[in-house]
């Protein structure tokens, strides 16, 4: 689709994976690669994890507070993973793009599918461990959560896997630093992409036909 206003619309970088693969580790280094991104804090129903500060690393809730969000209509997404609740806040993503600022997400595969649906121009970079042996060294070192959960987690890791045909791109991440330069460099093509910036020719247009 053409963009035809006189400024770009903020680009939507939609980062995922299965967990284990780094997507978090990737997403820290953007953002200090890139101090202009804004970074959507998710909703959650999970307990904090130690040193987790609500407000930056997620907007802690109840149940209750995350299916009111839901029924007003304030996610722009929301999964349910590993029996919890997370979701994108909605007006916070819109005003943002709406002003033209680019908008980070780190979300699962099942919101990151939901908001293909709706925003098919954002950029969908899905995150993949080197191999499935080092999958489970990740998720086994992080060490935050019971056994049990881990075990969840690979599983679940595992078939994941296959949803990454259904993204723009694929990053293996093999060393975090390597993978996050990848993500710097098509993030850059994906600027100049003639959707983004028709306008400018647009412009040009408009200008020689007032003259
Ligand atoms: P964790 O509990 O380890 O912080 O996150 C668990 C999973 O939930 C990760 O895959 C993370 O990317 C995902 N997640 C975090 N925030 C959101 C969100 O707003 N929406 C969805 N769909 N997934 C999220």
């Amino acid at each position: 689709m053409k963009n035809k206003s006189d400024k770009p619309q903020g680009l939507l970088l939609v980062v995922s994976g299965p967990s284990g693969a780094g997507k978090g580790t990737i997403c820290s280094l953007l953002r200090k690669e890139l101090p202009e991104l804004s970074y959507s804090v998710s909703v959650t129903t999970r307990e904090p994890r130690e040193g987790e500060v609500d407000g930056r690393d997620y907007f802690f809730k109840t149940v209750a507070q995350v299916k009111d969000m839901i029924f007003r209509g304030e996610l722009l997404e929301y999964a349910q993973v590993y029996g919890n609740y997370y979701g994108t806040p909605k007006p916070y993503v819109m005003n943002l793009l709406n002003e033209g600022k680019d908008v980070l997400l780190e979300i699962d595969i099942q919101g990151a599918l939901q908001i293909k649906k709706v925003f098919p121009d954002g950029v969908f970079i899905f995150v993949v461990p080197p191999s499935l042996e080092e999958l489970r060294a990740r998720i086994y070192k992080r060490g935050t959560d019971a056994k049990e959960v881990i075990e969840k987690r690979l599983k679940a890791a595992t078939s994941e896997l296959s949803y990454a045909s259904e993204y723009d791109y694929i990053i293996v991440n093999d060393v975090a630093e390597k993978a996050t330069k990848r993500v710097l460099t098509l993030l850059e093509a994906e600027r100049y992409r003639a959707g983004r910036t028709y306008f400018l020719v647009d412009k040009m247009l408009q200008k020689q036909e007032n003259k």
